[in-house]
């Protein structure tokens, strides 16, 4: 698995001790020695709050740290002047995505799409920033027609992304199919798959009805049956994500992007029986 890249996802935390707790978290998992850690962006309000204090802190621990912006509800001036933040605070790598406007806030703003963010931070930064962004294996829920998601993740890549990460998914087929998909479109970019820890079922069914992510039937069921065991839940979890890891490695996948909740005991354990 040498020459792959691993990397940590998390969500600024809002009180003092859940601060603490991710503290723990990145120090433990600075010891794998990951490519970065990136923090998340809400869609307004009090969810942008922290985002940049967090990667602030991680830096200073020594680590690299990438901040997550969305432009949705954002006016250019706004996006502009969180850029000029990140630049002077040394930043050097975003991921720009579009975002989701919390239900029964009404869209607003000057970006529709990503790849309008991506465009609009070449503009303003030039080549600045290193800029990863999102895309769906298993199809983005507001995608009709399977050859858009191509059309529509090309379309960030062109404007000038240099890496992207998926959204998670338990199928390892259809992130091979997309990678190829996507070669065949002239998309050249590392596409980094997204993996999911199973640590909660009702959590993870909630997401993945929310984004579009398909928890594959055997697994749902099992998953399931389990109820509140969360020893049974977190066992069967190891093993099919491990396993979906090595697959995604042995055929070839750049590295792997965990969605950690904050929390790092299962992204460790998983990394720890990878040997990565
Ligand atoms: P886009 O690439 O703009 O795509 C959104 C939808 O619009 C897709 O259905 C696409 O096919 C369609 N589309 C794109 N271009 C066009 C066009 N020209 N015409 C018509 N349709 C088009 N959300 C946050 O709020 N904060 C975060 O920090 C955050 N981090 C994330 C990290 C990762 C790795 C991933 C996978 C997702 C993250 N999200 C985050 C969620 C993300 O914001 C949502 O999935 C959002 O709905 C889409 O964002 P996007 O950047 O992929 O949008």
């Amino acid at each position: 698995m040498a020459g792959r890249t691993i990397s940590f996802e998390f969500f600024p935390p809002k009180t003092a001790e859940g601060r603490a707790r991710l503290r723990e978290t990145w120090q433990g998992l600075g010891a794998l020695k990951p490519a970065f850690f990136s923090v998340t962006y809400g869609a307004g309000g009090s969810t942008r709050e922290g985002t940049l204090e967090t990667v602030l802190e991680i830096r200073k621990g020594g680590h690299e740290a990438a901040p997550h912006i969305s432009c949705v509800a954002s006016s250019r001036q706004e996006i502009a002047a969180q850029l000029e933040r990140y630049k002077s605070s040394g930043i050097r790598h975003v991921v720009a995505l579009r975002g989701d406007l919390p239900s029964g806030l009404a869209a607003a703003g000057e970006f529709r799409y990503a790849s309008e963010l991506v465009e609009f931070i070449r503009k303003h930064s030039g080549d600045w920033f290193r800029i990863e962004v999102a895309c769906y294996p298993e199809y983005h829920p507001q995608t009709r027609y399977a050859k858009d998601e191509l059309r529509h993740f090309k379309a960030k890549v062109d404007a000038g992304a240099n890496g992207a990460i998926t959204q998670y998914f338990y199928n390892a087929d259809g992130y091979f199919r997309f990678v190829e998909e996507a070669r065949a479109a002239g998309i050249g970019v590392p596409i980094v798959p997204g993996v999911m820890p199973i640590g909660n079922f009702s959590q993870l069914a909630r997401f993945s009805d929310a984004c579009g992510a398909e928890i594959p039937r055997w697994m749902r069921l099992k998953l399931e049956g389990f109820y509140d065991d969360a020893a049974s839940i977190r066992a069967f979890g190891l093993d099919i994500v491990t396993a979906l890891c090595r697959r995604l490695l042995e055929g070839g996948a750049p590295g792997l992007h965990f969605y950690t909740l904050n929390h790092a005991p299962l992204a460790a354990e998983i990394c720890r029986r990878l040997a990565l």
